[in-house]
């Protein structure tokens, strides 16, 4: 079967740029390495998508796949290993299978960023986490600490604040990226301590996270803090390792591409995080998908 979109990632961007292909009657696969929905699923609460005051990033994330499914989306779960085009059409390999397909829409997203510290990836899964909705139960009435400043560090913190005896909060600055009002709620929790100015130097623990070492980047006081579990929430980083010999990447290794969500590779889009821009929101990645699939639908009819 030769598909006319292809998509590469079922997060938002993904399904939004599904709804927009199958909408002007195209075949659309998507294909999908985790969980449809994507990032957002980790959310516990999106409160800036507009049309929803409050709605928890699952239920949004499912009502996205949802409508894409009734339009008639096809899936395949696997993680894509190869994308190449040859004369007009493209072929995406995933480990076990072969797709082809007349324009490809990239939309793999990101995944989170890594502090770089000795033993850190020793205590993955043994006190250290990168997901506070996923693996905060473990943590019921312990200590915990959360590292970053963005929306993503303020939220896990509000959410662990309501679980764990006591959260602390490490920043590199004394201001946020994270929204105002995420901070000020923060700042109410009697049990969540501010560290700011503050890196983490040294994570201590052989079997399981025991203490870490955080120095103040203003007047180099080290201070070591008993921990059960640790949080890494310092943003994220794109996610294009299977297409960094393919198409043009810029340094911080998202696809550049502009607005037109174009990539070097006609009939190749870019759509989502994984997209060289300033903002990344839920709302710019949906915009995203409507601009690529839009694209592809163009490239389709005249092509
Ligand atoms: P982010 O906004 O990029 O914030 C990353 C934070 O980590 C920053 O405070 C940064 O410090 C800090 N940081 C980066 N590298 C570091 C390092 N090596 N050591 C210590 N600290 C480091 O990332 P995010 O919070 O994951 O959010 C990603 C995007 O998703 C953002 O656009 C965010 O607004 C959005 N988001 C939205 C929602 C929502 O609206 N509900 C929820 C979550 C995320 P500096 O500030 O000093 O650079």
């Amino acid at each position: 079967m030769l598909y006319d979109i292809l998509i590469i990632g079922g997060g938002p961007a993904g399904l939004a740029a599904a709804i927009y292909g199958l909408r002007a009657n195209k075949s659309v696969l998507v294909i999908e390495k985790q969980n449809f929905g994507g990032q957002i699923i980790e959310s516990k609460n999106v409160v800036n998508y507009p049309g929803f005051k409050e709605i928890s990033g699952m239920e949004l994330g499912s009502s996205m796949y949802e409508q894409a499914k009734e339009l008639g989306m096809e899936e395949k779960y696997g993680e894509v290993l190869e994308i190449k085009k040859e004369a007009s059409k493209f072929i995406v390999k995933t480990k076990k299978e072969e797709f082809y397909s007349q324009t490809v829409i990239l939309a793999t997203g990101s995944k989170t960023k890594m502090l770089d510290l000795e033993n850190e990836r020793n205590l993955i899964g043994k006190g250290i986490s990168y997901c506070a909705t996923c693996d905060g139960a473990f943590f019921k009435d312990g200590v915990v600490a959360v590292i970053g400043g963005g929306n993503t560090a303020i939220e896990d913190c509000l959410y662990l604040a309501n679980l764990c005896q006591k959260v602390y909060l490490i920043h590199r600055r004394d201001t946020f990226r994270a929204e105002a009002k995420k901070v000020e709620l923060l700042k109410t929790k009697k049990n969540v301590e501010f560290y700011l100015d503050s890196v983490v130097e040294k994570l201590i623990g052989k079997d399981s996270l025991e203490e870490i070492v955080i120095q103040n980047v203003k007047n180099n006081k080290k201070t070591t803090l008993k921990v059960d579990g640790l949080f890494v929430a310092i943003g994220r980083v794109a996610n294009t390792t299977l297409v960094e010999n393919l198409i043009n990447l810029a340094s911080d290794r998202t696809v550049e591409a502009d607005d037109s969500t174009k990539t070097n590779i006609e009939g190749l889009f870019v759509a989502g995080d994984v997209r060289q821009k300033k903002i990344r929101q839920l709302t710019t990645a949906t915009a995203d998908g409507t601009i690529a699939a839009m694209m592809a639908i163009n490239f389709l009819e005249n092509n």
